[in-house]
């Protein structure tokens, strides 16, 4: 639309603890303070019975208002009530969760004495009205245009919430950029792209409530993703939620107290060992001491590394998992990438860094570029180019889609039409014929690596296709957007008349799919 994209453009790098917002200012990336000078904020969400505060106001009262200061809610984005990943984060967050009629998380909060349900979108929206006015306020003029960062391993059902949540912050997003994408372009920014032959990196992003890795070959000013694999809940958070798990049975056997109900109690826990876990980057040993816990009981701990990483050993042996499943889909070996970059604030764990320069055989890892704000700088970039302000407009990205797409078939298995890792944007067609001989054509959309639909893919959405006759053969689209964003069509292939298109947001977007199937006449 004219005009729409007047006015400077930012990058957001909307992050499960803290968010960040960058501008390209005076040729050069300039990460914007926020109204306490502070260059991240984090993303709470508190509501009280006269107002609603988003940042730092939020995170101050977390501790006297547990029960409706919401954090995390990136956890939450796209993913159903029954998810036993829901049901354990829930379980252990002083905030409550319950299920919608249709399986969809919905976070309760007293509001102005009310009691009012949000969608995780909707808070991710506050945070981003919250990141839009931080920038405002700096650059003194109406923000309207951004690229907003979202993990590289979000589907596309989480990524148009993503975007919805931008659209209801007022915001024209020109791109979503995958995260570990955005910290490469920072990285390669910084490196001037200074080499003439193509080099390998590997980015490795772990924040606090995500992991995403990514193999990208740099050349010029060519970011080509040759591929990615991470896990949407594998950060930060989880560490935290191991060692509140742990507290909470270690004062059930000393006290036999049971803690696990009451917000206030576990809020102060979940504060005091995200504490402590950043103070054991730096020290062998921490404590923590918390008066008055519950019903009497002082508590306190002496902490050691060696005891946090214990506890969480088998986590970050996943996100190595992780990194070795990314170089075999890159077809590139450890001694082939010529930087392992890291991102994220998860990345100061010294065993994280220490597993990881063992699977690189000792390589030394480039901790060159600032950890929390690589991404919005990334992002910001993109925004610039995208936006046309920019001096840099020759930086060219190719992404990737991070799973496998396909249809289930009527034996249930997963007919791929987009195998994962295929360059996007991009449009693959595929017939389909198996078991449609009737009038009534059910499709139901998955994404996943198993063989089976039903074993560990994720059903995304379904629909269903009605014609006058009989259908035989289908020809189906799957249209993956350079957001990452999948639209599904399908039409009869046999007859003149051009039957149904509907789209696929994904299974969120339950309205739009079950609407009644139209047929158009060409
Ligand atoms: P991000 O999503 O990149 O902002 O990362 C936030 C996560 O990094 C949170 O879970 C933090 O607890 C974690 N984090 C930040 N600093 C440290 C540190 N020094 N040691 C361990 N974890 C940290």
């Amino acid at each position: 639309m004219a005009g729409e994209r007047e006015g400077p453009a930012i990058g957001i790098d909307l992050g499960t603890t803290y968010s960040c917002a960058a501008v390209w200012h005076h040729g050069d990336v300039e990460i914007i303070p926020n109204d306490q000078g502070n260059r991240i904020t984090p993303s709470y969400v508190a509501f009280n019975e006269t107002e609603c505060l988003i940042g730092h106001a939020a995170e101050n009262v977390v501790d006297i208002n547990p029960a409706n200061t919401i954090f995390g809610a990136k956890r939450l984005i796209g993913r159903r009530f029954s998810d036993p990943l829901v049901q354990k984060d829930s379980m252990l967050w002083p905030f409550k969760v319950i299920s919608s009629h249709d399986d969809k998380p919905m976070i309760v909060v007293t509001y102005k004495g009310e009691e009012i349900q949000f969608a995780a979108e909707q808070i991710c929206s506050m945070v981003l009205t919250k990141m839009k006015e931080i920038a405002e306020a700096f650059l003194g003029c109406s923000v309207k245009n951004a690229v907003i960062s979202v993990p590289a391993y979000f589907n596309g059902s989480q990524r148009q919430l993503i975007k919805e949540a931008g659209t209801i912050a007022g915001l024209n997003i020109l791109r979503l950029i995958a995260e570990p994408t955005a910290a490469a372009i920072a990285y390669g920014l910084q490196k001037k792209y200074s080499n003439t032959s193509p080099i390998n990196v590997l980015v490795f992003d772990l924040g606090g409530g995500n992991l995403d890795v990514s193999v990208l070959t740099i050349e010029n000013s060519i970011f080509q993703v040759k591929a990615v694999a991470g896990d949407t809940h594998l950060g930060g958070e989880d560490f935290d939620n191991r060692m509140v798990g742990y507290f909470v049975e270690e004062i059930k056997r000393k006290h036999k107290k049971d803690i696990s109900g009451n917000p206030r109690t576990l809020r102060r826990l979940r504060t005091a060992c995200e504490r402590a876990k950043r103070n054991l980057s730096f020290m062998a040993h921490t404590t923590i001491a918390l008066e008055h816990l519950y019903d009497g009981i002082d508590f306190e701990y002496k902490l050691t590394r060696e005891t946090f990483e214990e506890l969480n050993m088998y986590l970050f042996e996943e996100c190595i998992g992780h990194v070795d499943k990314c170089l075999k889909d890159a077809q590139i070996d450890q001694e082939s990438i010529h930087d392992v970059v890291l991102v994220g604030g998860s990345t100061r764990i010294p065993m994280i860094q220490q597993l990881l320069k063992d699977f690189f055989n000792g390589k030394e890892l480039c901790k060159s570029i600032h950890p929390d704000e690589a991404v919005a700088s990334g992002a910001a970039i993109q925004a610039a180019i995208l936006s046309g302000h920019s001096e840099i407009s020759d930086i060219e990205l190719c992404d990737v889609a991070p799973l496998s797409l396909g249809v289930m078939t009527s034996g249930g298995e997963m007919e791929v039409v987009i195998p994962r890792n295929t360059p996007i944007p991009t449009k693959i067609k595929k017939i389909l014929k198996k078991g449609i001989d009737r009038k009534k054509v059910r499709f139901s959309v998955y994404q996943g690596e198993s063989e089976r639909t039903r074993g560990d893919n994720t059903l995304l959405g379904e629909f269903v296709l009605s014609a006058q006759r009989n259908v035989s053969c289908l020809n189906v689209s799957f249209d993956i957007d350079a957001n990452g964003i999948l639209n599904v069509s399908a039409e009869e292939k046999d007859s003149r008349k051009k039957s149904i298109i509907d789209k696929v947001g994904g299974w969120l977007h339950k309205k739009k799919i079950d609407r009644p199937v139209e047929e158009a006449s060409s």
